[in-house]
């Protein structure tokens, strides 16, 4: 039986059991006696919003140097199902092994997928939700200056020009041309956003439209709107309005959900699986548990709801842990109170873009800020500390904040 048991291993399950232990230390009179525990099946914390990036396999933190020093126990294992009336959960360890694992309280951070399409060919879509997808995609463009010659070798579609759609694009340009360059091919690279809606990012707001548009036309990146994919054969990508993009590489982006395992927790659950929680994460009805990151629909500033993002799973994480840990103990809970909303999307070489709160205010700053800060916000702020206890219950408190000042532009 652990005191605290937190399912899933991203930033809201990693962040969550630091918090819970981080309470039960600062509470602890004699020897440590409470135990926390993280069941995840993959050893790693994967740094999901770089995927996008050219070297994803380097894209993990090893969870056990990062929560390995103040106690946390990992088990390596995948929640199947949970039972919230006997506080059990039963799991499939990598070896096919089932075991049943008992809990007080249970923090539900399992977090999210990409939809992907039921369409003909539907396997040949690449996609950058997880680190096995980006690698593939990795390793499937390294493999294409030895692909035989031929119409769509350096074309590709990516489908979705929303957040991750307009990053994977924008960043595959530069990409497709490093590995064309040496074939004597780089002008032949083509990437085509293909998009549904009748404009690109059309809900990243009005004023960085304008911004996404001029670096699409900088980059080149073609776009094909009003219209979607319906078949792919592996040398051509079909579209809804008629056309084929002879392409070899296809990328699907649109729609995340959260984990199936949602539908494990009796309780009410939003149009995107996510369980319905109070503000201070508790699930609704459901005594002892809690949830946080992509599976929770906590309320954030001005009567919005979090998002499916980094941003808020972290600090979702801190409080589901902090309450769970809180309410063993019998302290009062903390109210999730998330900092102003913030977005900054990657543009490739053509820079990037920032906004400020929910009706995406466009942030000025000196040239190249917003790509400085997207540096920022992937190599640092995101990463947890690794072989570091002190600096991990630091970060833990709710209170501390996941930005740190930006460095100056040059
Ligand atoms: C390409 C890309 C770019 C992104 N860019 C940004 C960005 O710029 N800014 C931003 O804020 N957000 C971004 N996001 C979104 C962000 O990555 C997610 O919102 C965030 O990872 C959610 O954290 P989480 O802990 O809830 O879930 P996840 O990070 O998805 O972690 C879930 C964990 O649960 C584990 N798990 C799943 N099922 C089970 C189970 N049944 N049992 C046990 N463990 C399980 C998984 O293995 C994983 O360890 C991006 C996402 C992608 C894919």
């Amino acid at each position: 039986m652990f005191d605290v048991l937190v399912l899933g291993g991203g930033f809201a399950g990693l962040w969550a059991a630091a918090a819970a232990t981080r309470l039960l230390h600062a509470t602890e009179t004699g020897p440590v006696g409470h135990s926390v525990a993280l069941l995840t099946p993959h050893p790693d914390l994967v740094l999901r919003p770089r995927l996008y990036e050219p070297d994803p396999a380097r894209l993990r933190v090893p969870l056990d140097r990062v929560l390995g020093p103040v106690g946390v126990r990992r088990i390596a294992a995948t929640a199947t199902a949970v039972d919230t009336v006997r506080r059990e959960v039963t799991a499939t360890a990598p070896d096919g092994t089932r075991s049943t694992v008992a809990y007080r309280r249970l923090v539900v951070a399992t977090g999210s997928a990409v939809v992907r399409p039921e369409l003909p060919g539907a396997a040949l879509l690449h996609d950058i939700d997880t680190l096995p997808a980006a690698v593939r995609l990795a390793d499937h463009l390294r493999a294409l200056p030895e692909a035989p010659d031929g119409p769509g070798r350096w074309t590709a579609v990516v489908v979705g020009a929303g957040f991750t759609g307009l990053e994977i694009a924008t960043e595959l340009v530069g990409r497709l041309r490093a590995l064309a360059a040496p074939c004597g091919a780089a002008d032949e690279v083509r990437v085509v956003l293909v998009e549904r809606a009748e404009v690109v990012g059309a809900g990243l707001g009005t004023e960085a439209r304008p911004v996404i548009t001029r670096a699409l036309d900088e980059l080149g990146v073609e776009r094909r709107l009003g219209t979607t994919v319906t078949r792919l054969d592996g040398r051509a990508v079909h579209l809804a309005d008629g056309s084929t993009l002879a392409a070899r590489t296809a990328v699907w982006t649109a729609g995340m959900r959260a984990s199936a395992l949602t539908a494990q927790i009796p309780a009410p659950r939003d149009g995107l699986g996510r369980l319905a929680v109070d503000g201070a994460l508790r699930v609704r009805g459901v005594e002892g548990v809690y949830a946080a990151g992509d599976t929770a629909a906590a309320a954030a500033e001005g009567g919005h709801t979090v998002l499916q993002s980094c941003q808020h799973a972290t600090p979702l994480g801190k409080v589901a842990g902090h309450n769970a840990a809180a309410d063993l103990l019998g302290l009062s809970p903390v109210d999730f109170a998330p900092d102003p909303y913030r977005t900054c999307l990657d543009l490739g070489a053509a820079g990037a873009v920032s906004t400020i709160g929910w009706n995406r205010t466009l942030r000025e700053g000196p040239e190249g800020f917003a790509k400085e800060l997207k540096r920022a916000i992937n190599e640092t702020w995101i990463s947890p500390p690794a072989d570091d206890p002190q600096e991990l219950l630091r970060r833990a408190d709710h209170r501390v904040a996941q930005r740190q000042p930006v460095p100056p532009t040059a």
